[in-house]
């Protein structure tokens, strides 16, 4: 078996499309080579040897040793010099490198193969401060990272001796004083491990490749892969390579470039360098490097000399090498070079990070300049990442005076005045005020006061809570759970870290890193043209799912259609009630004792509604919307505390005993599995009369307005048995034959249900008798079929991701496995009864990429998501059918 892979002088073993064996540096630098480029040689030791040596308990496969041998050969013959030869010496790096770039292995190990011998014959060819410098550094570089040693007590060793020395700067130190630091480094080791440093560099090229191994299992690395789904099973490849020298003096250097701007996509040359200077000074930050283009450091008013003026050739030459490599990979790139003595030398390759707003432009960009299709641009976005784009941000350079961090619970970031109270912030909203709602949770009476704010804290709270859940369908950035936060809404000020804030100061919430910070802090607002555009239609162009969104209000429902939304999904009329002017009419309804005292409330609360429709139908104009009839249980729109009590019952002429009974009467100990949804319908079905009644009127009052045909399709939620269907379908029919006859205009409409309990999943095939669509409702169905509540989750789902029990919050990421299976068991038999059924899922995955690609897999017609995500959903849709 071949462990060992060669490159080096125009030629190599391996190639760019063997990452997963020789991991992404070793599989880079492979092709670098092979594309003539100048790369110093060296041998890739594969992944497969990290995975042989974990199965071998930390032994190695008896055939590696020999190869090694063999490549270390080579290698002297390609270099012109010989490892551990006094006169000559081959040094070398030893480099880790996964299949995905991984933080939390090995640190980089240079001038490896240096001891009291070679450093003298180094001293000898390139300069005694040179030899003996690369020599303290390794010995340094090598004991901290192979051995264990920390980094500090060399530090410590050198300060002392520049202290009893007189000597300011490292660049003061002659030969002799490094020679001397060497001998103080030795000691330190030798009293530390109790043997000396190794002077063999045989072993210290072993030692440095199990560091390498080893380090594939240690707590750092071994976090990371969980964090980012990454398998042990994967290992890491070792890169042994010949030493290039950046620090020979004032015609070397070494630095690293981007082939287009990271931060925004410009195309400039992008990139820093230092002069006379080793691998990791360009980070480490000792001095500060100078940008490599003219253009760059004009941007940044720099005003040291870009490598473009210090090194003309070297630049004109790293320029070439950039656009090659750019235009063979077909993506901007990041790269690591040095240049010895005037000579340029590429020591890394690969795509390169870059933030959500660089993506998009270097994707479309790159599509016009014939790099790549549009399909292929489409592909490099990430749906996920979309969300940054789609909400204002905090400019980069704002300065932030963080008053208290929490959960990113939904992203974006706004300005405004502190509110504690709901109804306040709705009311300050309408004076025009920009708001913060401040809160320690929230509830579901909160909801206007949400709809009113900008941005939403709370104290407490994850990132499923109620405020989490509610803030992200609406748009609004929240900061959750951000502890420590004491909020005391009476008194109008929350106290943080001993600060205290007020009712009406001005905070600012970014809900992109869980910060909330005192005062205005400069925004940047998102552009939905342009790129953002073209790079969307190129989406649409490739998806198969249509994607609507769950709206119910003008603002959203204008919201969703900006966004691209291709009608509505999902339009929960509760939350109509809710309107300060509706609730005492719905509480009056809910109170009264008969059918009749119902009635005259319906009655009022039908011209209310009718208009919500006609609102919605008139933005719509062709577009369906999917409107589901009263979904919660009564009780929710009930006063909850004594203080509302008094407050309703005075409005409503009823006493606080019979309000407290009546709310007693209705409240239920399992109110998520109680009397709601159809279950309403068919107790009291007056109320859907009226619904059914308003959505039709509408309807034909818009279709009479505007000339345009409305499309509802009414939705009955909770459905478990075909039963229920049939009689609240006759229920909305006979609302709708009326309301054609009375109107004499006749529109189309269509009658479905709701998917959200396992028996109406299962019963689909005869439940498809009356519904001409199924709507998932998958965050119910994810609650029934997992049994468990969303709203309590929250203590222990975090332990059951942890234990990999669930892999994902199944209330963010579909379970495909388990609620997955009962939505394709129920679109085959519905299928089976009614071919052209028409499927579609509504609910929190709806903007999830992960769930969009499974609705995509099982044939759904639609996904339905919020306004905010419907970008997200049509980007997913795209990716999975590409
Ligand atoms: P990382 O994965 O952390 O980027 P690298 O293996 O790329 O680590 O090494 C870090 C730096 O070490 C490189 O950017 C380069 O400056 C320096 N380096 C690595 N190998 C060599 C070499 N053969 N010659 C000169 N410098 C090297
Ligand atoms: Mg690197
Ligand atoms: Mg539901």
């Amino acid at each position: 078996e071949t462990w060992v892979y060669a490159f080096g002088g125009g030629t190599a073993d391996g190639d760019a499309s063997m990452k997963n064996l020789l991991g992404g540096k070793g599989a880079n630098l492979a092709e670098m080579a092979k594309l003539g480029l100048p790369v110093p040689p060296g041998f890739t030791i594969s992944t497969a040897v990290c995975t042989a040596y974990y199965e071998l308990e930390r032994e190695y496969p008896a055939t590696l040793a020999p190869q090694v041998d063999q490549a270390l050969a080579d290698l002297e013959k390609k270099s012109g010099k010989g490892f551990g030869d006094p006169e000559n010496p081959l040094l070398v790096s030893v480099r880790s490198g996964a299949r995905a770039s991984m933080p939390g292995m090995m640190d980089t190990v240079l001038n490896l193969g240096l001891n009291e011998a070679a450093a003298a014959g180094l001293a000898k060819k390139a300069g005694e401060r040179f030899a003996y410098d690369s020599y303290r550094r390794f010995i340094q570089m090598y004991s901290n990272v192979v051995l264990g040693i920390s980094h500090d007590e060399f530090e410590h060793l050198l300060d002392e001796y520049k202290d009893r020395q007189g000597i300011d700067l490292d660049t003061d130190m002659s030969a002799d004083d490094w020679k001397k630091i060497i001998v103080l480094y030795k000691e330190a080791v030798e009293k530390e491990l109790g043997k000396p440093f190794p002077e063999d560099p045989k072993e210290q090229l072993w030692g440095a490749i199990s560091a390498v191994f080893g380090s594939w299992m240690n707590d750092r690395a071994i976090t990371y892969r969980k964090l980012n789904d990454i398998p042990a099973e994967w290992g890491t490849a070792v890169n042994v390579q010949a030493m290039v020298f950046g620090n020979l003096g004032e015609t070397s250097a070494t630095g690293v470039a981007f082939t287009r701007d990271p931060s925004n996509g410009d195309p400039i040359f992008y990139g820093e360098y230092l002069i006379n200077a080793q691998g990791e000074d360009v980070v480490a930050g000792i001095r500060t490097p100078a940008p490599i283009s003219r253009e760059r450091a004009d941007t940044l008013g720099s005003e040291d000399a870009p490598l473009e003026e210090a090194m003309p050739e070297v630049y004109a030459q790293l320029r070439d090498v950039a656009n090659t490599l750019e235009r063979h990979y077909k993506d901007m790139q990041d790269l690591e070079f040095t240049v010895e003595d005037g000579h340029l030398y590429m020591l890394q390759t690969r795509s390169g990070k870059r933030t959500a707003a660089a993506a998009l432009k270097i994707a479309v960009d790159m599509a016009r300049e014939g790099l790549i299709t549009e399909n292929e641009a489409v592909l490099r976005l990430m749906p996920a990442q979309l969300d940054q784009l789609l909400h204002p941000t905090i400019s980069e350079d704002a300065a932030r005076d963080v008053l208290v961090v929490g959960l990113p619970a939904s992203p974006g970031a706004a300005v405004g005045k502190v509110v504690f109270d709901s109804d306040e912030a709705f009311q300050w909203a309408e004076k025009g005020e920009d708001v913060i709602l401040v809160r320690i949770e929230t509830s579901p009476e909160d909801i206007k006061g949400m709809h009113a704010a900008r941005g939403i804290v709370t104290a407490r709270g994850g990132m499923t809570s109620h405020a989490a859940v509610v803030a992200r369908g609406m748009g609004r950035p929240c900061v959750c759970g951000a502890g420590g936060l004491q909020v005391d809404g009476k008194a109008g000020v929350f106290r943080v870290m001993g600060r205290e804030v007020k009712k009406g100061d001005v905070i600012t919430v970014d809900g992109a890193t869980g910060q909330v910070m005192l005062g205005a802090v400069d925004m940047v607002q998102p552009d939905l043209s342009g790129d953002f555009g073209t790079l969307m239609a190129w989406a649409d162009a490739a998806r198969r799912l249509k994607v609507r969104a769950n709206a119910e209000t003008p603002l959203d429902t204008q919201t969703a259609v900006e966004f691209g939304a291709e009608g509505i999904g999902l339009c929960r009329t509760e939350h109509m009630f809710f309107d300060e002017e509706r609730i005492p009419e719905v509480r009056a309804m809910i109170l009264s004792n008969d059918v009749a005292g119902r009635r005259a409330s319906l009655d009022k609360l039908l011209p209310m509604q009718r208009g919500d429709f006609e609102e919605i139908f008139r933005i719509l104009e062709d577009r369906p919307a999917t409107i589901r009839l009263l979904d919660p249980p009564l009780h929710e729109f009930l006063p909850h505390t004594d203080e509302d009590m008094e407050d309703v019952a005075k409005a409503s002429g009823v006493s606080v005993e019979e309000l407290k009974r009546r709310a007693s009467d209705l409240h239920e100990s399992n109110p998520m599995l109680g009397h709601r949804g159809c279950r309403l319908g068919i107790t009291y079905p007056e109320i859907y009369e009226m619904q059914a009644r308003a959505i039709f009127e509408a309807a034909v009052n818009i279709a009479n307005e505007t000339g345009r045909k409305p499309v509802p399709e009414v939705m009955i939620p909770l459905v478990a048995t075909h039963r229920e269907l049939q009689i609240l379908k006759d229920v909305v029919d006979t609302q709708a034959k009326a309301v054609f006859a009375e109107t004499g205009v006749t529109l189309d409409y269509l009658v479905g249900t709701m998917i959200e309990l396992p028996r109406a999943a299962l019963r689909a095939g005869d439940i498809a008798q009356s519904a001409a669509f199924f709507s998932f409702g998958t965050n119910d169905l994810t609650q029934t079929t997992l049994g468990i509540s969303r709203d309590d989750a929250g203590r222990f789902l975090k332990v059951y991701e942890d234990k990999g029990i669930y892999e994902k919050d199944p209330f963010v990421t579909l379970d495909q496995e388990g609620v997955g299976e009962l939505v394709k068991t129920a679109a085959e038999r519905g299928r089976n009864t009614r071919p052209g059924i028409k499927l579609g899922i509504c609910g929190e995955h709806g903007g999830d990429p992960a769930s969009v690609a499974f609705c995509h897999r099982t044939g759904l017609d639609y996904v339905s998501c919020s306004p905010y995500r419907v970008p997200i959903a049509r980007l997913a849709a795209a990716h999975a059918a590409l």
